[in-house]
């Protein structure tokens, strides 16, 4: 055989001949300081002496120094939010909260573009995820609850409802400003004030929500933005004067906190890990299958409470969706989060990738069998390239542990009711996906499954109107929708 023709199918269509040209968002036009403080009672406090530092993951380089509160931070964030429920946000008609609510939502929108660029930049993700889903949902979470604002006695007909007084809420670091969106919201539409804590990595586009919020002139304290590491999250949580506590984050950390509010008669929503089965049926359209295999595990580097993290493959159609999925790993681009192009960004955090690895490790270690699509990664910055592992076996590891970053474990199995076994055997239950050409088996399945979001034919889709939460160590309490109101109101 000739040369030419040596080449294979796959490296003919996949290979050199698809290399993009670098495609760059510009970041200049943005301004980011080189410190922050705390927002507190409608005032941006100093920095102070404790700090830390938030970095680029795709670089390394350090971006700002970052206020760091204590126990005293924290008292005078929940007194200013005391404050303002008494004086003025509990006794504000819903009609009049709701504009606020819908000027903060416009107003994300007017910013969206420094606010992903932002986001991009301290978080690692990439600039089309941030661009087109973090922020435009997160304006979206705000227009949602500002419809509910004027609302509440219809949304639970014959009780009478009552806000509880000042949420303490902590929030994670792999979609910063629409988790923060996905607690503040649905709080400052029920008559409620707020004390929230971005993850420690990523404080930036929080910040840049408290100028909006101070812009669009809510009454101080209404909404106060402390900074700082884990025990100043501990701080909001054992705060006496706190009244509800909503966190998303780690079930590690969900459990100490349930521990410290039992019994303190504080009402309490977790949103823990999860290591969510998307289910392929012999059945599924093959090609959109694969699609949502992608999008379930590599969508935001997997650091996703809910992704597909397990896939779980009808054995008639292992071969095949496994050949079809290594083929489209092998078209996806990992690098630079800023470059429009990018599939794949960067690992959140060097620790991040550090637990990423070793689980990795684990799996290859068990006997499993990894496979990895040719691709460079940038020599600086934390980046793990998009990984599969068949022949895992529902004991090791990888099948169990929630890896938060673009690793798949692969499972078979042959009927239905093995499919959904396998599915709930887990601590977890957040999420799944059901892929399947019968809207009858897909209802079926569905509701044999433990988990509180199922997916039909699609996975990772988000919309503010509908209900998030999971089941087991995957947490408790609802956020979306209507049901995202009740963890913040007492309903009689
Ligand atoms: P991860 O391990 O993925 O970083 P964590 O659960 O540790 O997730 O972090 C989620 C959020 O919880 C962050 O804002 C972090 O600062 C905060 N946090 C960590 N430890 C505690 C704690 N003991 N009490 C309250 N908040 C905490």
């Amino acid at each position: 055989m000739g040369k030419k023709s040596s080449k294979s199918v796959r490296d003919l269509l996949f290979g050199d001949l698809w290399e993009y040209a670098t495609a760059p968002q510009s970041s200049d036009f943005v301004d980011i300081k080189d410190s922050y403080g705390h927002y507190i009672g409608g005032e941006f406090v100093d920095i102070g002496e404790e700090t830390f530092t938030t970095s680029n993951p795709a670089t390394e380089e350090p971006i700002a120094e970052v206020a760091l509160g204590d126990e005293a931070t924290v008292d005078k964030a929940v007194k200013a939010a005391r404050k303002a429920y008494d004086k003025t946000w509990s006794k504000m008609p819903g009609r009049e909260r709701a504009k606020y609510i819908y000027r903060i939502a416009r107003m994300i929108q007017e910013k969206s573009r420094n606010l992903a660029v932002v986001e991009s930049i301290d978080g690692g993700k990439p600039i089309k995820e941030s661009r087109d889903i973090d922020i435009p949902l997160a304006a979206a979470h705000f227009f949602y609850y500002a419809g509910w604002a004027d609302k509440l006695d219809y949304a639970f007909p014959g009780a009478s409802v009552n806000s509880l007084g000042v949420a303490g809420q902590i929030i994670p670091w792999n979609f910063p400003l629409l988790m923060a969106a996905w607690k503040i919201a649905p709080a400052l539409a029920t008559g409620n004030t707020v004390v929230i804590k971005p993850a420690e990595t990523t404080p930036l586009t929080a910040m840049m929500l408290a100028e909006i919020i101070d812009e669009a002139g809510l009454p101080p304290g209404v909404v106060n933005i402390v900074n700082g590491m884990g025990e100043t999250g501990a701080a909001i949580v054992n705060h006496d004067d706190v009244d509800k506590v909503a966190f998303t984050g780690s079930t590690q950390v969900g459990k100490i906190i349930q521990r410290a509010v039992a019994g303190t008669g504080k009402k309490l929503t977790l949103e823990l890990g999860g290591k969510g089965a998307n289910i392929i049926f012999d059945d599924a359209p093959i090609d959109q299958a694969v699609e949502g295999i992608v999008n379930g595990i590599f969508f935001n580097q997997g650091h996703v409470c809910c992704a597909g993290s397990r896939l779980l493959v009808q054995e008639n159609i292992h071969d095949e969706v496994i050949e079809k999925l290594k083929r489209r790993m092998s078209t996806l681009v990992v690098g630079d989060p800023l470059d429009k192009n990018t599939d794949i960004g960067a690992i959140n955090s060097r620790e991040q990738l550090e637990r990423i690895t070793t689980l990795v490790d684990a799996g290859v270690d068990e006997g499993a069998e990894m496979f990895q699509p040719r691709c460079s990664l940038p020599d600086t910055g934390y980046f793990f390239a998009p990984t599969i592992f068949t022949d895992v076996t529902p004991s090791h590891r990888i099948a169990q542990e929630e890896i938060f970053g673009p690793v798949l474990s692969v499972l078979t199995f042959r009927t239905p009711d093995e499919a959904v076994k396998k599915a709930n055997n887990t601590p977890y239950g957040l999420a799944c996906g059901v892929w399947s050409d019968k809207g009858s088996k897909l209802f079926r399945i569905a509701g044999a499954l433990e988990s509180g979001v199922i997916w039909g034919n699609t996975y990772n889709k988000f919309d503010p109107g509908s209900p998030f939460g999971g089941y087991k160590e995957s947490g408790f309490g609802r956020e979306g929708g209507a049901h995202g109101l009740l963890p913040y109101l007492e309903v009689r």
